[in-house]
């Protein structure tokens, strides 16, 4: 089978089995959203959203953020893990919305990319979910998944990003990464797989 129709097959079952998806990480706005991805680093997003709410009860926005001490930041989200560097991104990053960017989340790449804990993933789960600008946030699921479905031979995320972005239309990124994610947790799991009955694989 030729990538273009592997693409456009894959593309019409993810719209079948998740027609609508939206990101499981509880916000309001594109600060809450950046903290919680920020937060999602080597956690689960059920555990993020167990405790953004006491979070956000606290400080919803950077200049609230800005005013909470390192130490009381990092005992409300001890439970997620990585507290300390978390904390401590936190605290620097509202710091410098509050200074620099008149207490908004900057919409480039390169802004966000600048703060402190904010990676490139990061940067494109808000440049998508937030601003609506297109991006293909990789991460494990969509990794594995793309590797899987012999879209990619990168080796690293940024070589997957750029193969899956060749592949699939602009317009379809920022849907298609959160499918891809919702298919990776409830079909393409990591460990056991059957390629006989699962509703891709078998028909690739
Ligand atoms: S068979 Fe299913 S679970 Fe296995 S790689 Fe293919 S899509 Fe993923």
């Amino acid at each position: 089978m030729t990538n273009e129709k592997k693409v456009k097959l894959i593309q019409n079952i993810l719209n079948k089995l998740f027609p609508n998806p939206q990101i499981s990480l509880e916000h309001k706005d594109p600060y809450t959203l950046l903290i919680a991805v920020l937060l999602s680093a080597r956690s689960t997003d059920k555990k993020v959203n167990e405790i953004t709410p006491l979070l956000f009860k606290k400080a919803s926005n950077p200049k609230e953020m800005a005013k909470l001490s390192e130490s009381d930041i990092r005992k409300i989200i001890k439970p997620i893990g990585l507290s300390p560097q978390k904390a401590k991104s936190i605290k620097s990053l509202s710091k410098i919305l509050v200074d620099s960017f008149d207490s908004k989340v900057p919409k480039t790449f390169e802004e966000l990319e600048s703060l402190p804990g904010v990676g490139h993933k990061t940067a494109s789960v808000v440049m998508s979910q937030a601003f609506d600008i297109p991006a293909f946030p990789v991460d494990t699921h969509v990794q594995r998944c793309a590797k899987r479905w012999k879209l990619t031979d990168g080796k690293n995320v940024k070589k997957i990003e750029e193969d899956l972005k060749k592949l699939f239309p602009k317009k379809s990124w920022n849907k298609l990464h959160l499918q891809i994610i919702y298919f990776g947790r409830t079909y393409c799991r990591a460990i056991g797989h059957k390629k006989e009955n699962c509703p891709i694989c078998s028909k690739i």
